[in-house]
């Protein structure tokens, strides 16, 4: 089965790859590749990123930064990425658009429903940068709410696990990998910690399906958006 438009959340470790952080440039151009060929494929794309590569909210808050402003700054943090990614997508001849949930008028155009869909029926690859654009919340809630809005039939959460274990299997390694996993488990299971809580319940509250899986192995989101063997599967 191949999804016809999918959401697909890269975090910011996976960008910054080999380096402790900012971004890994030729990680980026495999990425490119690897959604070009969704694109040939026929399948629409909407790319959520993260920024922990630069700052996450929680970490940063404190010693007089209060919790807005951290997560604000978490937000410039996930804009850096798009904007980098977007010109190494247009660099490779890919047709993408950086579209930003924060106002930055100077850098980038503000995401707009209507245009958002404009430019995915035209084909192109949507870069969302600032998250949804508000505090207390983090890319993967924001990625749920996205695919949401613009009637992705999938979340694609790239990640380094091959998808979702019983417990951590860096830690632990006995544990167990899902093939398939219902979404009330995976919100009700505390060892379950590979997204957000109130991501998981919002994707399953609107019945949204999220494909977990390691986007390190070669063509592994192609197989995820094609209903390959990629990963685990959190049905609603
Ligand atoms: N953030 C936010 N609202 C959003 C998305 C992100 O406030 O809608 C902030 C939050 O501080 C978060 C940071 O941006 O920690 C970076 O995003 P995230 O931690 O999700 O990045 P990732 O872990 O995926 O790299």
């Amino acid at each position: 089965m191949t999804y016809k438009r999918v959401l697909l959340k890269i975090s910011g470790e996976q960008l910054a790859g080999k380096f402790e952080s900012g971004i890994d440039a030729e990680l980026c151009a495999r990425l490119a590749n690897e959604v070009k060929e969704l694109g040939d494929a026929g399948i629409q794309v909407v790319i959520m990123v993260g920024g922990g590569n630069f700052a996450r909210g929680t970490q940063l808050c404190g010693h007089g930064i209060r919790r807005v402003t951290a997560d604000q700054i978490g937000m410039l943090g996930t804009m850096m990425n798009a904007l980098a990614i977007n010109d190494i997508f247009m660099s490779l001849g890919l047709q993408s658009r950086c579209l930003s949930n924060i106002f930055a008028e100077q850098v980038t155009e503000s995401f707009v429903h209507r245009l958002a869909e404009e430019y995915l029926d035209e084909g192109k690859i949507l870069i969302i940068a600032g998250g949804i654009g508000r505090p207390y919340l983090t890319t993967d809630t924001a990625a749920v709410s996205l695919a949401l809005e613009l009637s992705c039939n999938v979340v694609l959460k790239a990640t380094k696990v091959d998808g979702v274990f019983s417990d951590d299997p860096e830690k632990k390694p006995l544990s167990k990998k899902y093939v398939q996993l219902s979404g009330e488990e995976a919100v009700s299971n505390p060892n379950i910690r590979i997204m957000d809580k109130a991501a998981l319940g919002l994707a399953l509250e609107h019945k949204l399906p999220i494909i977990v899986f390691d986007s390190r192995k070669p063509g592994n989101i192609l197989r995820a958006a094609t209903g390959g063997e990629a990963g685990t599967i959190i049905l609603p």
